[in-house]
């Protein structure tokens, strides 16, 4: 057998053994506190609410579980019955270009993958989002959203892929990796640049925050932390789900604050400016600038590894590929670099966590009261039916935010 699938099949079980075992001590956690509120949030959430928000976590792992006992004997039946290859040698029979070819086997894998994953995606949405009282989507919206989405990423995907390709086939023996990240590297900057004004409208609507207190009070904390902003928007994404958020998006003079209309209807006007100063900690503490880079240094990284392995005939035949191909290569680097990353993730949910703490201590400075960002965390907790009880190996793995109670804690101190 070949020595790479070897290795690959080890990374992936590891994945998915420690995956579930994780969700496995997260459920029995969860079942162990059920009985009672955790005694801060005993004044604030009642059993009823908490034994709900326990519910919902439990019907999504469950779920999780579910898709990924179907999901990865498919993915495997197809690597060891060579199914990746025959689409392969079906796609060649066109006699397209290289280019061509690989747009035709990318569109058909991609196709097949959603379709496997869609009756999760929908069971998600209709029936577990629906059940908490969280969906707010007709069966027509979805379906308007689908088509939307997909000739977005064809408008966007043919383009960039095409290009990709491409430089990977006549670049193949000098720096093919180099420009295809310089590539990816601006196309990635383009879209977040622009993302608030030309992708966001194609599917919300944008409305300027109405003149008012409320606007005055987040121009006068924005000019008090010197953060630069060209616009507060509300955004109606009640159509979509009960879900509240709030985020910055675009950059340079296409930068906007979001706020979800939900969560105008769910804050008070200072647990709002609380929330926006923290996301404003973010920006200037640069925590999104180096996110941005850790993305681009791991691409980067990838892509050179890629570079080293393109041309060796054991990799295209672990996944069943006759054939080598800079799509193939592509391919298959897709499939499998998750797996083989996957064990990074608790170092950039470390990060991630540490900055979200940075940032909760920068609002709470830039307001100067803590009060107003401890309220707000617990309505929102209450309002999205967060975990309260995470089992904390669970936690440390996969949170990117601290747990509520560590947020409050934290901020208790400052
Ligand atoms: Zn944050």
């Amino acid at each position: 057998m070949n020595w790479f699938l070897i290795l690959f099949a080890i990374f992936f079980a590891a994945e998915h053994l420690l995956e579930y075992c994780l969700t496995f001590l997260n459920l029995n956690f969860v079942r162990r506190h059920e009985k009672e509120v955790p005694s801060y949030f005993r004044d604030k959430i009642t059993l009823e609410e908490y034994q709900k928000s326990i519910r919902y976590t439990r019907d999504k792992a469950r779920l999780g579980v579910i898709s990924s006992l179907v999901e990865i004997p498919i993915f495997w039946a197809m690597i060891l019955s060579g199914f990746f290859g025959n689409v392969d040698f079906w796609a060649r029979s066109f006699g397209r270009s290289s280019v061509a070819t690989g747009l035709i086997y990318f569109a058909v894998m991609s196709a097949l993958f959603y379709l496997i994953s869609l009756p999760f995606t929908l069971y998600s949405t209709f029936v577990i989002e629906q059940r908490y009282g969280f969906n707010k989507m007709t069966l027509k919206l979805w379906l308007t959203d689908f088509v939307k989405g997909l000739l977005l990423s064809l408008a966007i995907g043919v383009p960039v892929l095409s290009a990709v390709l491409w430089f990977m086939d006549h670049y193949i023996h000098s720096l093919w990796w180099l420009y295809v990240w310089v590539l990816l590297a601006a196309v990635q900057l383009f879209i977040t640049s622009l993302f608030p004004v030309f992708i966001v409208p194609l599917f919300n609507k944008l409305t300027p925050l109405e003149e008012g207190s409320l606007k005055e009070r987040i121009r006068a904390i924005a000019q008090k932390v010197k953060f630069k902003m060209s616009g507060v928007f509300t955004m109606d994404g009640s159509k979509r789900s009960a879900h509240s958020n709030a985020f910055f998006a675009g950059m340079g003079k296409f930068r906007r604050i979001v706020l979800f209309d939900t969560l105008v209807n769910s804050l008070s006007e200072s647990e709002l400016v609380a929330v926006l100063a923290h996301e404003m900690g973010h920006n200037l503490k640069k925590h999104v600038r180096t996110g941005l880079l850790l993305g681009l240094g791991t691409s980067l990284l990838g892509l050179y590894v890629l570079s080293l392995i393109i041309r060796a005939p054991w990799f295209y035949e672990a996944f069943g590929f006759k054939t080598p191909s800079s799509y193939a290569a592509l391919f298959i680097f897709v499939k499998a670099s998750g797996s083989f990353l996957f064990f990074l993730e608790p170092l950039l949910s470390m990060l991630s966590r540490k900055h979200e703490f940075e940032a909760d201590r920068f609002a709470v400075e830039a307001i100067g009261a803590t009060e107003p960002m401890i309220k707000g965390l617990v309505k929102l907790t209450k309002d999205n039916l967060s975990n309260l009880t995470p089992h904390p190996l669970y936690s440390f793995f996969y949170y990117s935010h601290p747990t509520v109670m560590e947020r409050i804690t934290a901020l208790e101190k400052t």
